[in-house]
């Protein structure tokens, strides 16, 4: 529902709109914690419109000296989400400098205004239904809240605004559909595994150990052949007795079969290129005698830029010298170089004495799920108005960038749509926090995160 909000300063009826608008049965308090704590939303109706109302009261009792600071800054964290803003004032009482604040600070947002002069039964409020016009937002609409009187107006005021609304959230949704890939994730199908690593990193002699028999030939030279690229076998899953399939794909055989021997170092990136096209999750592997490379770091960038889920294996964890100086410093160079994703499923194997293998294969399992979750729209939209309240989005030349709502177009991997006005303004430092906040947030610390921004309108 489009979302329509009550500002306004003390005593000015704000509560009994609000109460006239959602009508006593309808009534739904949402004491939702931290930022949003001083906000009642409701459902209202008005004349077959339906719409959203949000009440900013709560600093009835505030000290006159604090109120206007703390008013500002609760109306602007409000506003954020908001459709449309209805400002009340009290036309019996006339403007006060606080109404004269609030609408300075109305006239610089993003959200269309519809000026309200409340209790103007009779004749009573004419003075102040006068002076309203005075404020610069728009014709005041008269009305009594407490006799539900000029709620015709007021319908009319809204009408344009919640209708362009309601267009442009029609539009959203076909968006979304469209963009929306809708595959079920199976997490019992085949997992499609590619391991990729610089020359004799292991990968042969990995592949080899899980198999349990020599269908791959290893050696210190290069230049051995294979035929299949692909390998499917089972898992033996010791936890829960499961066999779990798996479709190994081997990067090494690929490029010896194909291509001379003195490039093969360069030609890793290029070997790791191919494989992700076939692969949902790429394990990297290092070589515990070589440590974390420059060329590891660019493969692993490019894992991630073909939005697959990546874990890093340490090889040869038999042979390796100061084994927990060298994990914890290729853990700070991942965290420092790949500054899309924190906290990389990283571990300690060896393809030779198959230690840490079967911890592999299980984590490829749950790597594969994180990347391919759904997050529901409604928890997903709960985080966002946090986040923007927590961190409204900048406004260049004084207006604010409106966004509206996320949702989650894609999985595997997760992608993100946003949508809202002015869109081509958003800094990408603040496309960042948003991004960071999801994958902290909302569980895909390890997996790249993409996120479109959508404007209805262009
Ligand atoms: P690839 O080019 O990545 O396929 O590497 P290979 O599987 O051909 O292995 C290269 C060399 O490293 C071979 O001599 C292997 O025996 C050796 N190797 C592979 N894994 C291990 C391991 O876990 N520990 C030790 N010590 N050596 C290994």
């Amino acid at each position: 529902l489009p979302q329509v909000i009550i500002i306004g300063r003390p005593n000015v009826g704000k509560s009994t709109l609000w109460n006239r608008l959602v009508g006593k049965k309808l009534a739904l308090v949402d004491d939702q914690p931290g930022v949003t704590r001083d906000r009642r939303f409701g459902e209202a109706h008005l004349l077959g419109l339906d719409f959203t109302i949000v009440d900013t009261a709560g600093w009835e009792d505030e000290d006159e000296n604090t109120l206007p600071g703390r008013m500002r800054q609760q109306t602007e964290a409000a506003l954020v989400g908001a459709d449309v803003a209805l400002f009340v004032i009290d036309a019996r009482a006339g403007l006060t400098p606080l109404d004269e604040e609030i609408a300075r600070h109305l006239r610089q947002c993003d959200v269309p205004i519809v000026l309200v002069a409340n209790k103007a039964e009779g004749k009573t409020g004419d003075h102040g239904i006068y002076e309203a016009f005075s404020l610069g937002l728009g014709d005041p609409v008269p009305l009594s809240a407490e006799h539900g009187q000029g709620m015709a107006d007021l319908f009319e005021a809204l009408l344009p605004h919640l209708n362009e609304r309601q267009l442009e959230m029609d539009a959203e949704a076909a968006i979304a559909a469209e963009l929306d890939d809708e595959e079920e994730y199976d997490p019992k199908a085949i997992l499609k595994l590619a391991i990729v690593g610089r020359p004799n990193a292991g990968k042969s002699t990995l592949i080899n150990r899980f198999l349990q028999e020599d269908r791959l030939l290893t050696g210190p030279e290069a230049g051995i052949t294979r035929d299949s690229i692909a390998i499917d076998w089972n898992w033996h899953d010791s936890a829960s007795g499961e066999d779990r399939p798996v479709r190994l794909i081997d990067t090494a055989g690929m490029r010896k079969k194909a291509l001379v021997v003195d490039k093969l170092e360069k030609l890793a990136v290029a070997d790791a290129r191919h494989a992700i096209d076939f692969a949902e999750v790429v394990v990297l592997l290092l070589d515990a005698t070589r440590g974390l490379e420059h060329q590891d770091l660019k493969i692993a960038s490019m894992v991630l830029e073909e939005g697959r889920a990546l874990m890093i294996a340490i090889n040869k964890w038999d042979v390796a010298e100061d084994a927990s100086g060298l994990f914890n410093g290729i853990r700070k160079a991942l965290d420092d170089g790949l500054s899309q994703v924190k906290g990389l499923p990283l571990l300690a194997v060896s393809a030779r004495t198959g230690k840490g293998l079967d911890d592999l294969i299980r984590a490829a399992f749950e790597l594969r799920d994180a990347w391919s979750r759904r997050v529901p729209t409604a928890a997903l939209n709960r985080w966002f108005d946090d986040a923007l309240a927590k961190n409204p989005p900048p406004a260049p030349g004084g207006r604010r960038i409106k966004l509206r709502y996320i949702t989650q177009a894609k999985t595997r991997p997760p992608g993100f749509v946003l949508f809202g006005t002015r869109l081509d303004e958003l800094p990408a430092s603040y496309q960042r926090y948003l991004v960071n906040g999801l994958r902290r947030e909302l569980g895909f610390d390890a997996v790249p995160v993409r996120l479109m921004l959508r404007s209805p309108k262009n």
